[in-house]
């Protein structure tokens, strides 16, 4: 990848450590359908891969990356582990599970799935992760689902969160929780980026520029969190909807279009609440 084109596919997350701002969703593939969709996805350009301990889709999506024939350098893989690993030694074991089932020796991210505050130990969970990084096993990590007062519990406890992995759309801005990401340097990550085929796809303030500029309306939300320099995981199984998705670097939005879409905005929260919802 050329620097020019890195510049502007991806976003730095750690001295040296680059991740591309679109990846590929595999919740809910598993089996033969995960290989095939990450194959696929592979072929069509993708160079990052979000899976997760709970997909119970790991071995099929390492399976997927062998079939592809990719360098294992060339692409940018996350996995995620569940609360169960929440002490130092815990987070190596999962490390060490996680790497196994994917069929490779690093993880490009690894993030710790929910923070699960009543178990209380996710300050020792990301103390883990940081341990991987320093010897290497990782090359970043993070966290998912944490909202402002559990990343305070990390950062008092001295450590700098790199990424939070976070539901976004149009309709869930999330505005005090990515205020907290900005003023912490923290990189979001947006998960189910389209709502998962949301009906603010069908919202004049999408369809408009999407006409206007030739584009899909996933296009224009994708642009949109782009833009924003977030990255975005959304999944498609299908091959034209995964080349669409990835399809977002060659045109922009301007201010005006933007806003319109920032206006989308409810207020509405997250579909699952982190302070009670874990696996
Ligand atoms: P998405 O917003 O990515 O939506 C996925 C749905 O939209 C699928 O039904 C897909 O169907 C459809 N779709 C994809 N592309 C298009 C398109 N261009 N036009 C129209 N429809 C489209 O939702 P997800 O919830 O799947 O989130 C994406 C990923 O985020 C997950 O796969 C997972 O990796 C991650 N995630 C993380 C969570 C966490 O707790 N950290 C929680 C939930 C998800 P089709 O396949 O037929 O194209």
């Amino acid at each position: 990848m050329s620097g020019t084109t890195a510049d502007t596919t991806t976003t730095v997350l750690a001295p040296d450590v680059r991740i591309p701002l679109i990846g590929l969703g595999t919740w809910p593939l598993t089996g033969e359908d995960a290989a095939a969709t990450v194959n696929q996805a592979i072929n069509n350009g993708y160079r990052h891969i979000d899976t997760a301990e709970n997909y119970a889709n790991e071995a099929a999506v390492g399976e997927g990356i062998r079939r592809s024939g990719i360098d294992r350098g060339d692409l940018f893989l996350t996995t995620k582990f569940n609360t169960q690993w929440h002490s130092r030694s815990g987070v190596r074991d999962a490390f060490g599970q996680a790497v196994r089932r994917l069929g490779t020796d690093y993880l490009d991210l690894f993030l710790a799935h929910w923070p699960n505050p009543a178990q209380g130990r996710f300050v020792e969970a990301c103390e883990g992760l940081q341990d991987l990084v320093e010897d290497g096993s990782i090359r970043a990590w993070g966290v998912s689902n944490f909202k402002p007062a559990h990343l305070r519990a990390v950062q008092d406890a001295g450590l700098a969160v790199p990424l939070n992995q976070v539901q976004v759309d149009p309709e869930h801005g999330q505005p005090a929780q990515l205020a907290h990401h900005r003023e912490h340097g923290i990189v979001t990550a947006a998960y189910s980026p389209l709502g998962r085929n949301g009906s603010f796809l069908e919202r004049a303030a999408v369809r408009d520029p999407a006409r206007e500029l030739g584009r899909t309306p996933a296009q224009i939300v994708l642009r949109w969190h782009v833009q924003h320099g977030r990255v975005a995981v959304p999944k498609s199984a299908d091959n034209q909807r995964q080349r669409e998705n990835l399809d977002v670097f060659g045109f922009a939005l301007n201010q005006q279009q933007m806003a319109a879409i920032d206006a989308l905005e409810t207020g509405a929260p997250p579909r699952l609440d982190s302070d009670t919802y874990f696996h």
